[in-house]
């Protein structure tokens, strides 16, 4: 099952759907993606008769403010590699704050302070009730490097990947039942159709398992949070020469199976 939050044509407000067969199905009313990740799958309620082409509705972030964003860093070798890094013995783990989760569509904001605005394309893992997956989709990590590595600082990871619409998602939530092997997906980041990052999931250093007991340790996972995996080798950053990303470029993140998002830089 696709679930998504969608604004219809004409309304002001959004609503949890079903996508299904190029359609926007409604759930009813008071029923949230957040609520529907927190019932096994059997307790949602059936998507009402009513639909809308998914062509004719706004998608906005599956669930707008999750609880909670975790991030990992250094999860990819190649990637540690390109910036430099070792592999790390444990999971990295940052927090991204709620409110830099935006619509797949984006627009991503480069605030006026960052003078590097970087993508990373990632897979992300959606909890469900009792720390379980619900479901996986697709994040993009974006990351101002010059913040994130500000030599004042010591490596601000919230001040360069926390910022508003530093994380765009979707485009929906595919359900876990319908991805059979997470560890086997085909990842692709395109910037104005150019191809920056490739790898499969496979490479993924920490496993999906291993990060979950990870941030077990010191926190609850609730239905909603987001964990994103991690980015592969070929961010703008590691570029020769370094290459950011400029107002109107557009950074497309392909996942297998979870479909793409396309977001716009504003
Ligand atoms: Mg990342």
């Amino acid at each position: 099952m696709r679930l998504a939050t969608v604004r219809p044509p004409g309304l002001e407000h959004a609503v949890a759907a079903q996508i299904v067969d190029g359609l926007a199905v409604p759930f009813p009313p008071n029923w949230t993606v957040e609520r529907l990740l927190s019932v096994d799958a059997e307790d949602r309620p059936p998507p009402g008769k009513a639909a809308w082409p998914v062509a004719d509705v706004q998608l906005l972030a599956p669930i707008p403010t999750p609880g909670a964003i975790f991030g990992i860093g250094r999860n990819y070798a190649a990637h540690a590699a390109e910036l430099g890094n070792d592999v790390p013995e444990a999971p990295t783990v940052f927090a991204k704050l709620s409110r830099s989760s935006t619509a797949p569509g984006g627009p991503i904001r480069l605030p006026s302070i960052a003078s590097f605005v970087d993508y990373e394309g990632e897979l992300a893992v959606v909890m469900g009730e009792g720390g379980k997956v619900a479901g996986y989709a697709i994040a993009n990590d974006v990351s101002a490097r010059d913040l994130q590595f500000e030599p004042s600082g010591g490596g601000q990871w919230t001040r360069g990947k926390g910022a508003d619409t530093f994380c765009p998602w979707g485009p929906w939530i595919t359900t876990e039942d319908e991805v059979p092997d997470p560890h086997e997906l085909h990842l692709r980041t395109y910037v104005n159709d150019e191809l920056r990052q490739e790898a499969m999931t496979s490479d993924l250093i920490f496993k999906i398992p291993r990060l979950i007991e990870h941030i077990s340790q010191i926190t609850a996972l609730q239905p909603g949070d987001l964990i994103l995996t991690g980015t592969p080798e070929g961010v703008g950053w590691a570029r020769e020469p370094r290459v950011g990303l400029a107002s109107g470029d557009v950074v497309r993140v392909e996942i297998d199976l979870l479909g793409s998002i396309e977001s716009r830089v504003a």
